[in-house]
């Protein structure tokens, strides 16, 4: 489908992962004159996931094969999916504007961003080769692939913190590597981790190198940043939790953000600015899962349609 420059519709969604693409579903099923654009995988992070466990309905399944039904299941519906990168976004008081890569600019009643987050990368060797074959960086997606056996956590966080404990429940043996010798986490997390007979602390080390064989991880390098000392750790998989960030560069500058950028909205996943949602993991919220993602997206697009009804009755030329 190619669209027309200054084309207006109901209802732009920007971002096909599971949240964008249901609430494609959703607009198309309330009869939204809608399109979704999206720049890279079709499917968002999950199409890269080894095995989804946890979709409510959907037993054992992989990554790429959930987003292909949720890519197939709106366009069934007729929503247009069209591979275009959004160069901008800009708030308005009748339309909202979306100026795509390609120069042409699109106009919209609702816009609905489900842009997604990336979690901050290692960069160290293996990390990239041995994703989805022991790296990873969900303990809820992927922990259970790892029960009794040995893991590594890096980071020094909340989060990884948290993940360590949820981890120490499922695997054999989880060694924490953190660059320093204090950790970063509230002091909570920290008391339940110290007390947690599974869980080892290696401070002052840095993981070097993710190594593997047969094409699975079976151990990582890891170096201690004050004496030098060089190690070799076995492990059956290595989850990194060094941070993460909103894809938020396309938020317009109206749009309210928590301090780490993440979108606030309220219950119908509403943004301080009228006729913009945000939905999935760009949204400042408890939990980051799929379903979570999907249910967002469902909001966003009934929230989107109440508001087309109720605010902008009658208004789509
Ligand atoms: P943080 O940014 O808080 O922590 C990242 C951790 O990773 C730090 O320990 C940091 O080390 C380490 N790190 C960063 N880069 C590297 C690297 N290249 N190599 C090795 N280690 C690295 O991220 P989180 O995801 O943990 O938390 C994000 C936010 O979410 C925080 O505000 C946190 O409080 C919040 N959160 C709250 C939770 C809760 O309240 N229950 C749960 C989860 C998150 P260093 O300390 O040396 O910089």
């Amino acid at each position: 489908m190619i669209v027309a420059d200054n084309e207006v519709y109901e209802v732009i969604i920007v971002g096909a992962g599971p949240a964008g693409l249901t609430a494609g579903l959703y607009c198309k099923r309330a009869a939204l004159k809608t399109v979704l654009f999206e720049k890279g995988l079709i499917g968002g992070q999950i199409a890269i996931s080894k095995e989804v466990e946890n979709y409510p309905g959907v037993e054992g399944i992989t990554g790429f094969d959930l987003s292909e039904k949720l890519v197939h299941h709106a366009r069934s519906f007729g929503l247009d999916i069209i591979q275009e990168e959004v160069a901008a976004v800009s708030a308005g008081p009748d339309f909202h504007s979306v100026r795509l890569g390609n120069g042409k600019v699109v106009r919209t009643v609702a816009l609905i961003l489900a842009l997604g987050l990336t979690m901050r990368k290692l960069g160290v060797a293996g990390e990239t080769e041995y994703f989805g074959a022991g790296v990873s960086y969900c303990g809820t997606c992927d922990g259970f692939f790892f029960r009794d056996k040995t893991i590594v956590i890096v980071g020094g966080g909340d989060t990884a913190v948290e993940e360590a404990l949820y981890l120490s429940r499922l695997a054999g043996k989880v060694y924490l590597i953190h660059r320093k010798n204090t950790l970063r986490a509230s002091n909570i997390l920290q008391g339940r981790l110290m007390s947690e007979p599974r869980i080892e602390i290696i401070w002052n080390t840095i993981v070097t190198e993710i190594k593997g064989e047969a094409g699975v991880v079976n151990a990582v390098s890891a170096e201690n940043i004050l004496s030098g000392d060089k190690r070799e750790i076995p492990t059956d998989g290595v989850f990194m939790f060094i941070g993460h960030s909103p894809n938020n560069q396309l938020i317009p500058p109206e749009v309210r953000t928590d301090e780490l950028g993440y979108v606030i909205t309220g219950e119908k996943c509403e943004t301080s600015v009228p006729g913009i949602f945000a939905a999935g993991d760009l949204r400042k919220k408890f939990a980051n899962q799929i379903v979570v993602a999907a249910a967002d997206g469902c909001t966003a697009a009934l929230a989107a349609a109440y508001y087309i009804e109720t605010q902008k009755p009658g208004f789509l030329p």
